[in-house]
């Protein structure tokens, strides 16, 4: 659906149906303005009245509506402040703006403007952020030649706008859908590694700023390749799918869990110092241990895992290096020392 929204001055804004995209127009500008863009557009099928004009609400209906086209009064002296602040916000500079100079011919000769006037304002349009500036009278007589024409030239405007904005649209679905998959397992469809990489360090940092505690536990299921040499690769896999989703629904709302690699995976606890690290690694050893894992119809599997806990501390790197590093060689302690077990700095 198109929707066209106008805003105007000590008016309210209108919000019209045009047709089956879900996109809309903003227009802001005077009473006379907006009276001429309704005829303009009288195509349009049915309106609702909205919202009073006011720079901060303007700005606040682009927020929340974001339009993806913005046509303003040129004439207007909040329209290139409006039109510079959208261009400055990095999640709407994307919004295309027309600047509209709505003077008739008549009342710029009249205001006795030099010959440039024009070119000058269209320059300072586009300057402050317009992506097209027109000059259409907003009281040309309808039926006029060059009515029909500025209503030809204001539709093809609006439709270049759509084309760009459509564009960036699809890019920022492409993008979202790329930075998925870069930063999801698809076996388990947790964070993978890279995440956790981007993840780490954020934590690390704020635990550091804030002075709050930081845990890491690092797990590994024990003896995972003979499942794969007894049973096949495909069960070996939906032990691991069934083993992440357990993790996945047993942590808490400050735990996240990431598939490091293999079979290890790696949970970071903010605001969790060593000894509570500790109880969160022992419930989680026996969420995996206690209940056996229902592989299909017939097959149903024991599984255990090995954990190695570490805490942050001042020594640390700010990158998350050495608290890793830590909870890997505790982890390494716990498969020595026998396995289906936590190794924790401080339980020892
Ligand atoms: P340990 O108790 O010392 O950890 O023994 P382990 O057998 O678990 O360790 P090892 O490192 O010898 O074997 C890990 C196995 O995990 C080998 C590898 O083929 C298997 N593996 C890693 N990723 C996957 C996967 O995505 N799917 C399946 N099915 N197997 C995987
Ligand atoms: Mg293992
Ligand atoms: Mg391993």
């Amino acid at each position: 659906m198109l929707r066209l929204l106008i805003a105007g001055e000590c008016i309210s804004s209108v919000e019209l149906t045009i047709n089956k995209n879900d996109t809309s127009i903003l227009v802001v500008g005077n009473k006379q303005f907006i009276t001429a863009f309704v005829k303009r557009t009288c195509y349009i099928r049915s309106s609702t009245v909205e919202v009073s004009w006011e720079l901060d609400d303007v700005i606040q209906l682009i927020k929340t509506r974001q339009p993806a086209i913005l046509i303003l009064q040129a004439t207007q002296v909040a329209s290139l402040q409006i039109c510079r602040h959208i261009k400055e916000q990095k999640l709407l500079g994307w919004i295309y703006c027309i600047l509209i100079n709505d003077l008739p011919e008549i009342a710029i000769t009249k205001m006795g403007r030099d010959p440039n006037w024009e070119l000058r304002e269209c320059a300072q349009a586009l300057e402050n952020g317009a992506d097209a500036y027109l000059r259409i009278s907003s009281i040309s007589n309808q039926d006029s030649a060059i009515a029909v024409a500025e209503n030809r030239l204001l539709k093809a405007q609006i439709q270049a706008g759509l084309r760009g904005v459509r564009l960036y649209r699809q890019a920022m679905h492409t993008n979202d859908f790329l930075s998925r998959i870069a930063l999801v397992d698809p076996l388990t469809e947790l964070s993978n590694r890279r995440a956790m990489e981007w993840e780490l360090p954020r934590q690390v940092e704020n635990a550091f700023s804030q002075s709050t505690p930081l845990s890491l536990i690092i797990l590994d299921v024990d003896y995972f390749k003979s499942i794969n040499d007894n049973y096949g690769h495909p069960v070996g896999d939906r032990a691991l799918k069934l083993l992440a989703s357990r993790l996945k629904h047993n942590l808490r709302i400050q735990d996240s869990l990431f598939r490091y690699g293999g079979e290890e995976f790696v949970i970071i606890l903010s605001h969790t110092d060593c000894e509570e690290a500790l109880a969160v690694a022992n419930r989680v050893r026996h969420i995996i241990s206690d209940q056996p894992f229902q592989i299909d119809g017939r097959l149903v599997l024991g599984i255990t895992i090995s954990l190695g806990v570490a805490s942050l501390n001042h020594t640390d790197d700010h990158r998350g290096e050495s608290l890793l590093r830590s909870a890997d060689e505790n982890l390494r302690i716990a498969k020595s020392n026998g396995r289906n077990q936590v190794y924790c700095c401080c339980n020892h």
